[in-house]
């Protein structure tokens, strides 16, 4: 770890520069934050998880022809990614009231909306990703009309896809968010590719029989059990080996000798 460059770290992922010119590391950490980390707390193997999860549902969407930053990945906790230039909007797809819009708008939360509504917030923590609107994008220039559309068309297509792929492992896809970024390819076409990470620290995740909440508002509510909540995700997707005896906590499969590098 200590040998490759560090060239950012942030509240649950640090990069590191990768081995070939044009990609990097991305190491999941342990940290969970929430309230633009006001909250802090340390939530051993939450990474591990996050990793596999984010892995699984890359390669998923990948097969379906969602272009992603996901190339392989190399351990418990990092995975190699093609370097991006990051768009600075966070996009977030809600199909129930949950979180921020329940307030905003005086919804009950668990309502399902009328359609599936797509929000940007400028990814800016200092002033607290605000909501932002098409103009302002525009004007400030964070992103190009084509980006937007073609951002808005990507996030309808992922939203399907989780929702179907959710659904058939009995959680409902309440919300979640997804960040892009700007790659140029082998062929030097400039391309937008789906980035960062999806888990249940950036999705909100019901259990579809009791609305069990499977996903970071365990942390951001005090709930607790947040880790065997992201297992329960994991198990039910086929990354975890089911343990019928004890709570599968951290049983993670792994098909790479490798895995345990750097636990
Ligand atoms: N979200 C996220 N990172 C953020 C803000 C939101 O991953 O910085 C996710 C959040 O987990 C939820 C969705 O985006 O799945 C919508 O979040 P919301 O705007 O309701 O904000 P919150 O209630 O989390 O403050």
């Amino acid at each position: 770890m200590s040998r490759r460059e560090k060239i950012y770290e942030g509240k649950a992922k640090i990069l590191y520069k990768g081995s070939k010119p044009g990609t990097l590391v991305q190491y999941f950490k342990d940290d969970a934050t929430a309230f633009n980390a006001k909250k802090k707390a340390v939530l051993n193997g939450k990474g591990v998880l996050n990793n596999r999860i984010s892995e699984h549902i890359m390669l998923m969407l990948g097969k379906v022809g969602i272009p992603t930053h996901f190339i392989e990945r190399l351990n418990m906790r990092e995975q190699l990614i093609k370097e991006v230039e990051i768009i600075p909007l966070e996009v977030i797809c809600r199909n129930v009231a949950a979180g921020s819009i329940c307030p905003m708008y005086g919804l009950e939360e668990g309502k399902r909306l009328p359609r599936s509504i797509i929000e940007f917030c400028y990814k800016k923590d200092a002033l607290n990703d605000p909501l932002t609107t098409e103009e302002h994008i525009l004007a400030f220039g964070w992103a190009t009309s084509a980006e937007l559309d073609e951002m808005t068309a990507l996030t309808l297509r992922i939203n399907d896809i989780l929702c179907g792929m959710f659904a058939g492992i009995g959680i409902d896809l309440i919300d979640f968010k997804i960040e892009f970024g700007r790659h140029t390819d082998e062929n030097g076409d400039h391309v937008i590719l789906l980035a960062d990470e999806i888990s249940p620290d950036s999705c909100r995740l019901w259990d579809s029989q009791t609305a069990e909440k499977l996903d970071k508002d365990r942390f951001r509510r005090d709930l607790g059990g947040l880790v065997d909540a992201y297992t329960e995700v994991a198990t039910r997707l086929g990354i975890l080996k089911q343990n019928p005896k004890a709570p599968p906590k951290l049983s993670v499969v792994s098909n790479d000798p490798n895995s345990n590098k750097d636990e």
